[in-house]
């Protein structure tokens, strides 16, 4: 892989961000206490403690809490944890007012989640100065202005200035340029390499690697042999190499979606994410049967009071494999619902890309999407082939007593 030299990449990503945001807004409205000094979480469902935490404050996470989690778990470790229900809209708030700051710098910035962005400032340097300089003045700016921190990594690409943003927080500016890899990447624990996940850090234990100055080190045939193709992404990453572009805002698509009405009032997470896959399922069939894969998700719910309630977020990679549709429609999910009763819930995938056209690029297989994406695509075919229920899940099959799967009445779209 050939490296393009001399761009200039920055990372932005907000410290804790849904904690911050809820600290500032209280800061602004009552005038404190500052929940980021306090052991304090953002937690989901927090009425029946099945919600997870979503976000803690720096003195919350030295106590042992962890994003992820259950409230119950954290709870345990940090009695006096407090907790607060998640707030969406001002989140999205927020995130927007972000980017309306880093787009007064460059037209080429990629909003990589709600709180984290690239930004492209190659060639800026005549208008803006020094790289370090502006990432500086871009930090204070949002900590002055909106009243919540961020760390900026500064690289020659993505991978690079998003492992620097991750270095020592909050409210820092970091910089990972390739001559300063084996210096401030290598001695990192492999874990700590972007898109290494627990199963990938087994792997690599049982081959003797800790470090990822040991994967970068590594004999890549070894890699290979044991990670298929994400050895060789990884080796690539632990050596600093990432060539993907910073994407602009991408063109407006059209989207897949389904959503359902249910039949009886849907109250735990159980059933909600059944239905989910019911909804992936039919999204994914559609997705495959346009060539298409999704570069974005979101998913949308009506309670029993008929309030609406939506989220989205970009996926790692663009997919149109059911299974992967679905973890990420069930994290969703969990993000946005505080276990009311629900009667409708949609999945909707956008961000429309051709098949195929960036699973090369991926960094994030921990699982081998390509093998399920080709038995999707045969069951697809059986199903059109001998009818819908020629092949069905066997957790639909379970819950046949009740007639069936879920009562689908509507909404393509
Ligand atoms: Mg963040």
């Amino acid at each position: 892989m050939q490296e393009p030299s001399q761009r200039v990449i920055f990372h932005v990503d907000v410290n804790s961000a849904f904690l911050s945001w809820e600290a500032a807004e209280r800061l602004r409205l009552a005038g404190g206490p500052d929940l980021r000094l306090e052991t304090a979480a953002v937690g989901g469902d927090m009425a029946s403690r099945h919600g997870v935490i979503l976000a803690k404050s720096i003195p919350a996470k030295k106590m042992g809490v962890r994003t992820g989690e259950s409230i119950g778990e954290a709870l345990r470790k940090c009695p006096s944890l407090i907790l607060v229900p998640p707030n969406h809209t001002l989140y999205r708030q927020r995130s927007r007012q972000l980017m309306a700051i880093l787009e007064e710098y460059t037209p080429l910035v990629e909003q990589a989640s709600i709180d984290e962005a690239f930004m492209d400032m190659t060639g800026t340097q005549w208008l803006w100065g020094e790289p370090v300089a502006v990432a500086h003045t871009i930090r204070e700016r949002v900590k002055t202005e909106l009243g919540f921190t961020v760390n900026i990594g500064i690289s020659v690409n993505k991978l690079l200035a998003k492992m620097a943003s991750d270095f020592e927080k909050p409210d820092r500016v970091h910089t990972l340029f390739p001559e300063e890899i084996p210096e401030k990447m290598w001695p990192l624990p492999v874990g700590e390499l972007y898109s290494v996940g627990g199963s990938t850090q087994k792997v690599m234990a049982l081959l003797g690697i800790r470090t990822i100055g040991d994967l970068a080190k590594a004999d890549r045939g070894l890699l290979v042999r044991h990670l298929k193709k994400q050895g060789e992404h990884l080796w690539a990453y632990a050596n600093g190499i990432d060539v993907s572009p910073v994407l602009e805002k991408p063109p407006e698509s059209k989207s897949i979606g389904n959503s359902t009405t249910t039949a009886q009032d849907v109250c735990d997470h159980e059933t909600a994410h059944c239905v989910l896959l019911s909804l992936c399922e039919s999204v994914g069939e559609r997705l495959r049967a346009a060539g298409m894969e999704a570069g974005a998700l979101s998913v949308g719910i009506r309670t029993s009071g008929l309030q609406y309630f939506s989220h989205q977020m970009v996926l790692p990679a663009p997919t149109s494999v059911t299974s992967e549709l679905h973890e990420f429609a069930c994290l969703l999910l969990d993000q946005l619902w505080d276990g009311k009763p629900l009667r409708l819930l949609g999945v909707q995938a956008a961000r429309l890309l051709p098949q195929g056209a960036a699973r090369q690029l991926s960094l994030f297989e921990k699982r081998d999407y390509d093998r399920e994406a080709k038995m999707e695509q045969a069951v697809d075919s059986l199903r059109k082939k001998y009818g819908k229920n020629a092949v069905r899940r066997a957790v639909f099959v379970e819950r046949e007593p009740g007639k069936g799967e879920f009562p689908l009445k509507n909404g393509k779209g």
